[in-house]
């Protein structure tokens, strides 16, 4: 399945999204929404103070099943990676997920001194992404308690591993499953805080360690055998000097370098850990190539460098690279049915919001060809990734609006 070009005039999307905004039901939701607040921040408070570094996601995933259930949620489970699944039907075939990644950026062993201070709310984790699962369950609290007829089915989703090296391994899974792969038919994904955000390009990334061994020895006596720390200098030279394309923007970084024991030791090994991005594919398989070819030059280089010291023995460098993160990008059509929904509500809401290109779970349905997008779960927010992060609530219930009129205008008119 590609991504649709929506041949539906905008204006009939317009009228519906109007239409949906002042049906009775919407507008009671909405206000409950306004009232629920003292709730919504509860929830988001207590779920911040549950620990969930990647791979630790366990107990949040626990206290959101129990949370889907308590809300009437059908065939509410844990999958076999620890992703939360809840559903509220529709009336006819097809799925719109809407989902939030539970796991956070800290090790297990970080403070979470979480707490409130009026209407702002401070703490790892708390926006990134209590927020966005605060307002998951908030939609789910909607549609379980006003009359919010849809066709299709909407499937709530709390998922795991979205941060570094999860590798988005949650959504990945939900993605590869027969069940869910053909039958969700659209994805938004709730991630952080605000409402003036639309990330309908999916930056794609992969990343690389690279390890360089030797025989190593000592720096006079074996002076000669040739040194893995300078063989992953020469390729990070080649390497370095590979042109990037602006358009997609594309980018590569050296970000970490290790090896060695000791200023008198020919090293045994060096490793140097490689980050490339771009919205391109075929860029980011262009820059691997190069990385490869880098360290296919820089050997023999530096072993003939070492072996022209010392004219009798000779030996190898051997190299290994090892993918360590793999995100695949991509971008929607701009003609996608779910990008004119958005900028249809947004207009409708007098809401601005700018269409921009990030690493979310909407890597992997829109690297699929699937209509998704990821947008902010209200409020404001900063500090994100660091012990100083806030959240505060003001306004969160304009995203709450606009996410609960996206989601039925995606779903459409029960039948
Ligand atoms: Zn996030």
């Amino acid at each position: 399945m590609s991504s649709r070009t929506s041949t539906e005039p905008v204006s009939a999307i317009a009228q519906e999204i109007a239409r949906l905004g002042s049906s009775p039901a919407v507008v009671s939701a909405i206000e409950w929404f306004r009232d629920q607040e003292p709730e919504f921040t509860r929830w988001q408070l207590e779920l911040a103070r549950i620990p969930a570094p990647p791979f630790g996601e366990a107990a949040r995933s626990d206290w959101l099943a129990e949370r889907f259930r308590a809300l009437g949620l059908v065939k509410v489970h844990k999958d076999s990676v620890g992703n939360v699944l809840g559903s509220d039907r529709g009336n006819s075939s097809g799925t719109i997920s809407v989902s939030a990644h539970l796991d956070t950026v800290f090790p297990a062993s970080t403070p979470l001194n979480v707490r409130q201070q009026g209407r702002k709310l401070h703490g790892p984790g708390i926006s990134d992404n209590a927020s966005g699962v605060t307002a998951l369950l908030a939609i789910a609290a909607a549609f379980a308690n006003f009359n919010l007829p849809h066709a299709a089915s909407l499937l709530f989703i709390g998922n795991v591993g979205e941060e570094g090296e999860g590798d988005l391994r949650g959504m990945r899974h939900i993605f590869s499953d027969p069940k869910w792969k053909d039958e969700i038919t659209a994805s938004v994904v709730l991630d952080g805080a605000g409402t003036d955000t639309i990330v309908s390009e999916a930056l794609g990334s992969r990343r690389f360690e690279v390890t360089v061994r030797g025989p190593g020895g000592h720096s006079w006596s074996d002076f000669g055998t040739p040194n893995p720390i300078v063989a992953l200098g020469r390729a990070i030279h080649l390497f370095s000097q590979t042109r990037v394309s602006s358009s997609p923007k594309t980018t590569f970084n050296v970000g970490v370098i290790r090896g060695g024991t000791s200023v008198n030791s020919i090293p045994e090994s060096a490793s140097m850990r490689v980050d490339v991005r771009s919205s391109s594919a075929a860029e980011i398989d262009r820059l691997e190539f190069e990385l490869r070819r880098a360290l296919e030059i820089a050997l023999p280089e530096e072993s003939s460098r070492a072996g022209a010291n010392r004219n009798s023995h000779r030996s190898e460098l051997n190299s290994e690279l090892v993918v360590i993160g793999d995100r695949p990008g991509g971008e929607l059509d701009s003609g996608a049915r779910i990008l004119q929904i958005v900028h249809a509500v947004d207009a409708h809401l007098h809401n601005t919001a700018n269409v921009q290109r990030a690493s979310t779970d909407a890597n992997i349905p829109i690297s699929m060809g699937r209509e998704a997008i990821a947008i902010g779960a209200g409020g404001s927010g900063g500090g994100a990734h660091t012990l100083q992060e806030w959240f505060d609530t003001t306004a969160r219930e304009l995203a709450l609006e606009r996410i609960l009129l996206i989601l039925l205008c995606l779903a459409g008119a029960a039948k």
